[in-house]
């Protein structure tokens, strides 16, 4: 297939993040006999340098002219001075929007070589947990009308959620889960917010034209408890802006490292934004040190969700774990007998193991 991806390096590690990730896929390319023609952009601190703002018209017009965008990380000390409208965040926020992405997908799979990384009981850590937390983006109490009294010492903030903006974000859950093992856990905390109440009655309603997925719902504070507790138990959850926002950040901390997690966020269509979750690591940017594991998992995602190309996904997960395995480690997730290695090299290692499993 032909597939145009624009890369958006971004600031400090990015760069040599991204530069791994585009080794996965040419890896992928020269296997499959797929063209992927690359489009890079500046985005975040790159871009107020080279333009004054953090997202130009223009770079946002070829991400939505693209078929996917695979980004690095934006911001870092340089650009903390800068005012608040021009902040290289701002450039990320206007790209979610402007692409219309609603829905941010994390896995959240516990690399069993990286176990000791976990902070789960170890019995518990060697279950096979493979979860993926798809939060809504666009709504709830983050975008809702706030206030605070005048004489300062109260202060509100509006939870709002339509029917259609959980509806659709639901139906990317339904549709995971489809695919995946089946089960959809919606989470919600409708014993007390209407909104949840309506997140509920909405969710509910769909299960109808899903009948081969088994829909549960827990309340917020139950499921953040379970995730520690009994975290096999989960396929695919769905929940709202705020509940998603903690969550999803507690399943990183189950996953254990921060360089090895990938994240999507897709909007309707199949055109996404593929990013780790991390930052800028402004403290080893330049000495090719970082972990470009969660940037190559994310292009893993980018084949997956955006270009359909799920043999090509699972096989750059499995380069993964086979690297993992022969125990080269990037300093982050170093321990005792394993291989240490730079981030080029093992960017290297993991498109050398694609082209063997391809
Ligand atoms: P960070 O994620 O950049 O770094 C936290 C710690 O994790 C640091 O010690 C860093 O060295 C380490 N780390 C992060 N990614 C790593 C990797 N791939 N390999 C090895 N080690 C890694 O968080 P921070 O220091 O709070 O933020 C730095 C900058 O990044 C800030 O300007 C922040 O606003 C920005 N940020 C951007 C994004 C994004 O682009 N989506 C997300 C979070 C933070």
């Amino acid at each position: 297939m032909q597939a145009t991806i624009v890369t958006l390096p971004g600031d400090y590690i990015g760069p040599e993040i991204v530069a791994q990730a585009v080794k996965a896929l040419d890896a992928v390319a020269a296997r499959c006999g797929h063209s992927f023609a690359y489009d890079e952009r500046k985005l975040g601190g790159a871009s107020i340098d080279a333009f004054g703002v953090p997202l130009t018209d223009e770079t946002l017009a070829a991400c939505n002219a693209a078929d996917a965008v695979l980004m690095g990380s934006v911001g870092g000390p340089k650009w903390d001075a800068v005012e608040a409208a021009r902040r290289p965040e701002k450039g990320l926020l206007a790209l979610r929007k402007g692409m219309g992405v609603y829905a941010n997908l994390r896995p959240c799979r516990i690399h069993r070589q990286l176990a000791a990384a976990c902070p789960l009981r170890a019995d518990i850590a060697a279950q096979d947990i493979d979860i993926v937390i798809l939060r809504e983006l666009t709504g709830d109490i983050y975008f809702g009308r706030r206030s605070r009294s005048e004489d300062g010492q109260s202060a509100t903030d509006e939870m709002a959620y339509s029917a259609m903006e959980i509806e659709r974000l639901a139906r990317i859950g339904f549709e995971l889960a489809r695919a995946r093992r089946g089960k959809l856990c919606s989470v919600d905390k409708a014993n007390v917010l209407e909104c949840s109440r309506l997140w509920r009655e909405t969710v509910t309603r769909m299960a109808g034209e899903y009948p081969d997925v088994e829909l549960t719902h827990l309340y917020v504070d139950n499921a953040a408890m379970q995730l520690i507790l009994r975290p096999q138990q989960f396929d695919v959850m769905i929940t709202g802006n705020l509940f998603g926002d903690i969550l999803s950040d507690e399943s990183a901390a189950i996953a254990g490292s921060l360089g090895m997690m990938p994240s999507a966020s897709l909007g309707d269509g199949t055109r996404g934004l593929y990013e780790p979750i991390h930052g800028s690591a402004p403290d080893i940017a330049g000495q090719d040190v970082a972990n470009p594991l969660g940037t190559i998992l994310s292009a893993a995602l980018l084949l997956r969700h955006s270009l359909k190309l799920e043999r090509e996904a699972a096989a750059v997960e499995a380069a993964v774990q086979s690297v993992l395995d022969a125990g080269y480690r990037t300093a982050d997730i170093w321990s005792e007998g394993c291989t240490r290695v730079g981030c080029a090299q093992m960017g290297d290692l993991v498109a050398a193991q694609i082209e063997a499993l391809l």
